[in-house]
């Protein structure tokens, strides 16, 4: 968490408000958060001008000008919030960094356990950076035939496949659930064990219920706002994840949660039955 849909729906806000305007000054409290020191990050955004924002996965990409690019990745607990003139920063808890707008209104990154981190970047280390990451799975260049060639290249359980941002990227482990579970494939099946049928209708249903949350919004479970604070609105159409013991929309059977990689995996053992199937 955040995942696409919620980083795509904070990028889409801020892309609407934040581009032309100009940092003033960054503030740091929290240095964990970042890569540099404080002073070398700080003396670097300060005076930039946000050109645009834009979103890599689960990063959320403010190319500057003078030309940095800076990286915010929200891990999991973190929200970046753009607040308009004369709105008081000093209510918000947790905050790692606040960037001081010139037209008044301010940036702050916020970050309650600080798994998050916010880095800056060349435009050729960030590019290198990002060819490091999987294909977007709303890409239309992503064809189900490609997506096939890559699961087929590992032995490792699909729901773990699928969190891996090197093999996709954007997923975490609420849409990877879901996808799955729409997709009628068990969690702990082989990824390179899928037909290409089955790879097909998973990478339908990763679009499916990605599209979906982002039109809701994105789904807040506990800490997730948007850039404007408010919640997103995909929650109630969750069908597996934290759903255990509840009966499943489709066939009414109990949701099961296994943990694999000490992270849950909810699933309907009778939609994803358990055919060569990964053993540990
Ligand atoms: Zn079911």
């Amino acid at each position: 968490m955040p995942e696409l849909p919620e980083v795509e729906t904070i990028v889409r806000e801020l892309a609407r408000t934040l581009p032309g305007q100009r940092i003033l000054q960054a503030k740091v409290f929290r240095p964990d958060v970042l890569r540099e020191p404080p002073h070398i990050f700080c003396r670097a955004v300060a005076g930039a001008e946000i050109q645009s924002v834009n979103r890599r996965g689960k990063n959320i990409v403010l190319s500057l000008s003078p030309s940095r690019i800076l990286v915010v990745n929200l891990g999991m607990t973190g929200r970046l919030l753009h607040l308009p003139p004369s709105h008081q920063v000093a209510p918000y808890p947790h905050r790692a960094v606040d960037f001081l707008l010139h037209s008044g209104g301010a940036l702050l990154y916020t970050d309650s356990r600080r798994f998050g981190r916010a880095a800056l970047f060349s435009e050729e280390e960030w590019e290198r950076e990002s060819e490091r990451l999987g294909p977007e799975p709303l890409s239309p260049d992503l064809t189900v035939q490609a997506f096939h060639r890559r699961l087929t290249r590992s032995r490792a359980p699909v729901r773990s496949w699928l969190l891996d941002q090197t093999h996709l990227a954007g997923i975490g482990n609420i849409y990877a659930c879901e996808a799955l579970h729409r997709a009628g494939i068990h969690p702990l099946r082989k990824a390179s064990s899928l037909a290409l049928s089955q790879s097909g209708r998973l990478l339908r249903a990763l679009r499916d219920v990605l599209t979906e949350a982002l039109e809701a919004r994105g789904t807040s479970l506990r800490d997730y706002r948007t850039a404007t604070g408010e919640e997103g609105g995909f929650l109630t159409s969750l069908r597996v994840y934290g759903r255990e013991g509840r009966p499943c929309v489709r066939c009414t059977t109990s949701i099961a949660r296994i943990v694999l990689s000490n992270r849950s995996a909810f699933f309907c053992p009778r939609c994803q039955p358990e055919t060569s199937s990964w053993r540990p």
